[in-house]
């Protein structure tokens, strides 16, 4: 099996890596940085968002693996002092096809009078105004459904809803509904603009579409990655054919991890 890591660049996590290096070489584990089959993500939930970008292109061949030297993450699930079991699950194999999950990822086409430019996030898309409030049209499944008009408007995947979207009080999806959730980011309400106000949960095979109104400069972000767009025709959201496979060697159900991230120890 063919790995590759990733960390966050800190002193614990780049001790974690050689760590791991040295254990995964003695039970020989090769080191890939093109074609892993395995990637380990040492450091937090960003840290597995860079690994993500990093290899999107090979996601179908891939599995990611996350270990946090911070607080417990929701990609990064693994403990530091759990590197020695880790390695050991890895090289004793069986196939890693009965062990992993996995989970939907949120598909944006973006229109511009250049050309459609498309991306896969895993946690989230946001569009808002660069230099004044976004003013847009949100279509969904083809019909006009609101003017928006706030900060923006952020659409979701179900494994990124307890990030930036739960901020905006969007609710907490199971990763297993195959679903995008569409959150507005402090929508402007009153006589004149009116938004439903909900966060909206879409199943696969819808889509919705976002219409800025004309000559906005806007400001785009794919999980931790911003881009500026000048010009806008059109963006859309859709729950993408592609998933995203994590190697779960060990359960740890997503209400577990929601209750130890959010909830801490009020009840037994
Ligand atoms: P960051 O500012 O370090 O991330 C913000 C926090 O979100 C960090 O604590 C990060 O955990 C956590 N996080 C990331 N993915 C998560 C997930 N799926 N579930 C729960 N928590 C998650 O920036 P970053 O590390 O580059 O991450 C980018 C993400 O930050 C974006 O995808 C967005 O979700 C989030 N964000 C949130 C807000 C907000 O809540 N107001 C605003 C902007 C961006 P780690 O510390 O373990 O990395
Ligand atoms: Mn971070």
């Amino acid at each position: 099996m063919n790995y590759c890591v990733m960390d966050r660049g800190d002193e614990l996590s780049r001790e974690l890596t050689e760590t791991f290096e040295r254990l995964a070489s003695e039970r020989g584990l090769r080191r890939d940085e093109t074609t892993p089959d395995v990637v380990l993500s040492i450091g937090g939930d960003g840290t597995m968002l860079h690994a993500f970008h990093r290899f999107r292109e090979r996601l179908d061949d891939i599995a990611f693996v996350g270990i946090h030297t911070g607080h417990l993450g929701f990609y990064a699930d693994w403990k530091p002092n759990e590197v020695a079991e880790l390695v050991r699950l890895m090289a004793d194999g069986g196939g890693l096809a009965d062990r992993v999950v996995k989970y939907p990822l949120l598909k944006i086409e973006i229109a511009t009078s250049a050309g459609t430019d498309s991306y896969l996030a895993l946690n989230e898309f946001t569009l808002k105004g660069a230099d004044a409030t976004l003013v847009a049209q949100l279509n969904i499944n083809d019909k006009p459904f609101e003017m928006f008009r706030g900060d923006g408007i952020c659409i979701s995947t179900p494994s990124g809803s307890t990030a930036y979207n739960k901020s905006l009080n969007g609710a907490l999806l199971h990763p297993s509904l195959e679903a995008i959730q569409i959150a507005e980011i402090a929508s402007i309400n009153n006589r004149v603009y009116r938004t439903v106000g909900s966060s909206l949960v879409l199943p696969k095979h819808h889509h919705c579409d976002i219409l800025p109104r004309k000559e906005q400069k806007l400001l785009i972000t794919v999980d931790h990655l911003a881009i500026p767009y000048d010009s806008v025709l059109s963006v859309r959201g859709t729950v993408s054919e592609q998933k995203v496979t994590f190697a779960r060697y060990r359960p740890f159900p997503f209400w577990n991890r929601v209750k130890e991230a959010f909830v801490g120890d009020t009840v037994k």
